[in-house]
């Protein structure tokens, strides 16, 4: 590492925060140096907010349905070559029973843009889980709807959601989606949820094609301006189905640089250890927590709708019942000092 990369990655430590053009800079000069210097910094600042504790959320992924035509996801609506689903809310119900008995207090509502789920049956649900569940988050991750419906869901009893900008940068969101989806509607949207009181959680893709240091570069700019509550990512995974079938995957070094600066911008981010992580490296997931993330999120969907959502090739975790993936992250997460534990996990005060 030279000075000056050396000067930058010390000014984030003490300052959380850099401009554009040094966070360029940085994620340029990715090393093995760097890497170990940020992580411990990053692993430092986190234990001194959640010791070795780390958050568990149970993702119910509920509909592969999906309007848009995102030319990087697997569920796309042009592939015809997804098997699609939709749960009903008896099924979601029973995942939910299923991972509360496991002792999980969050709950994530995940799906395509799926226009089936109106406001109407989306309220159903949340309230339904609400009333069952008044001790655990509901966390929704339903893409883009109107300020009207968000504000309903959260008065549903909706807490957190997540919706990803995905990139940005107003040219490069252009190379990964077609023209009917808008770059503003996204930002509004997030702002919108924002404003109901939603805890928040955004991210991007790292490695996404046509994507370069300049591009995440403002993704971690707009995350220290806009303070999310949470922030995913994960590498960019090729699926076969996709006009993208033949780009490169993100790389696990770039996904765990980007981990360790994210915990630097914002000490206390609630920032999960992703399946696209662990898809790529057998212990993704177990170095992006030694990167700096604190989250991780087992699948409680059904077993037999898990190969269905398949945003990108070779996703791990689609074969095992709800039981065994709570008890691997639990091995896991032991295996290398950490406690995952059974509350909330909310962003702390
Ligand atoms: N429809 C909702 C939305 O738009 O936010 C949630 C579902 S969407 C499939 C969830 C996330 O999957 C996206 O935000 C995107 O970042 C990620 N994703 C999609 N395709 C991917 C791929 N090929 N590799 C890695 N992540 C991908």
């Amino acid at each position: 590492m030279n000075k000056l990369t050396r000067d930058i990655a010390q000014k984030l430590i003490d300052d959380h925060n850099l401009s554009v053009d040094e966070y360029t800079l940085l994620l340029s000069s990715n090393s093995d140096d760097l890497r170990t210097l940020l992580a411990k910094e990053a692993v430092s600042v986190r234990n001194s907010i959640y010791g070795n504790s780390i958050y568990i959320r149970g993702l119910i992924e509920f509909s592969n349905y999906c309007k848009n035509d995102c030319y990087y996801c697997g569920i796309r609506r042009s592939n015809k070559n997804v098997e699609r689903y939709r749960l009903d809310i008896d099924e979601i119900l029973s995942c939910c029973a299923t991972g509360y008995g496991s002792g999980f207090r969050t709950f994530v509502l995940q799906s395509g843009e799926d226009p089936y789920y109106d406001d109407t049956k989306m309220i159903e649900i949340v309230a339904a889980i609400r009333n069952k569940y008044p001790d655990c988050a509901i966390t929704l991750s339903l893409g883009e709807r109107s300020k009207d419906s968000y504000q309903k869901l959260f008065d549903a009893g909706a807490d957190r959601y997540l919706l990803r900008e995905e990139t940005a940068d107003r040219e490069h969101y252009s190379h990964l989606h077609p023209k009917e989806m808008s770059y503003d509607n996204r930002m509004t949207c997030l702002n919108n949820l924002k404003d109901i009181g939603y805890q928040v959680g955004c991210g991007f893709m790292v490695g996404s094609p046509f994507q370069k240091p300049d591009n995440i570069a403002k993704d971690l700019y707009f995350i220290q301006e806009s303070r999310p509550q949470m922030v995913g990512i994960g590498p960019y995974i090729t699926q076969k189905d996709t006009p993208f079938a033949n780009e490169e995957n993100g790389t696990l070094e770039d996904t765990l640089l980007c981990i360790s600066i994210l915990r630097l911008i914002n000490p206390k981010l609630l920032i999960p250890a992703t399946t696209s992580l662990g898809t790529i490296h057998p212990l993704g997931r177990e170095l992006g927590i030694k990167a700096g993330a604190n989250v991780v999120m087992p699948n409680l969907s059904p077993v037999g709708v898990r190969k269905q959502y398949q945003l990108y090739d070779n996703k791990i975790c689609t074969g095992d019942e709800a039981a065994e993936c709570i008890n691997c992250m639990k091995y896991r997460m032991s295996s290398i000092g950490y406690e995952v534990v059974c509350n909330r996990g909310d962003y702390p005060a």
